[in-house]
């Protein structure tokens, strides 16, 4: 599985779509939880040889020139979407596009987690992949959409184990 692999892992996304969350999770039994780093924005922990760093995307324009020196040594993206949060789909395909846009990116796979889908509002995900327009970043690299539930521990464990064969 992933856990064996060596890699950085990079958890991307709108804020309050899930990514703390996550990483508390995945960070769980560990003895290195979450770390306060000295940079902004960045929250991240060690897994065996894997290290998982999330940023949100969104509303930090001001920052947005540090996403060189963070994406420049990510092996695997990890993108979530709050999936019951229709308002901000189309400001999240904005940033997904805008990321995958830089060409030190290609190749990359990315996993899109379609994260909330415990919720009666959650968008089905036939409808996010239209939302998202997924089938045209599919040129440049792997993608694979998972439906999550990271409070019900649904879902995402798939995606790390298809992201540990691209590592
Ligand atoms: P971040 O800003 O992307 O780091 O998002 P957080 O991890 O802080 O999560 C934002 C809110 O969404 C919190 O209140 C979480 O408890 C909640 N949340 C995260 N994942 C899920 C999920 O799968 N289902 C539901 N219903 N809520 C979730």
């Amino acid at each position: 599985g992933l856990y064996n692999k060596k890699g950085t892992v990079v958890l991307l996304g709108l804020d309050n779509s899930g990514k703390s969350t996550l990483l508390h999770r995945l960070s769980q039994g560990q003895v290195t939880a979450l770390q306060p780093t000295e940079r902004p924005h960045i929250d991240e922990f060690q897994l065996g040889g894997v290290s998982f760093k999330a940023w949100d995307l969104g509303g930090h324009e001001a920052v947005r020139y540090l996403w060189f020196d963070f994406l420049s040594d990510s092996h695997a993206i990890v993108f979530m979407v709050d999936s019951a949060d229709g308002e901000r789909l189309e400001e999240a395909h904005w940033e997904l596009s805008e990321m995958l846009s830089d060409a030190n990116l290609d190749g990359v796979p990315v996993a899109v987690l379609y994260n909330k889908s415990d919720l009666p509002d959650a968008w089905p995900a036939e409808k996010l992949e239209g939302m998202l327009d997924l089938a045209r970043l599919e040129a440049r690299r792997p993608i694979k959409t998972f439906v999550t539930s990271v409070l019900k521990g649904e879902g995402y464990p798939d995606a790390f184990r298809w992201l540990g064969t691209h590592l």
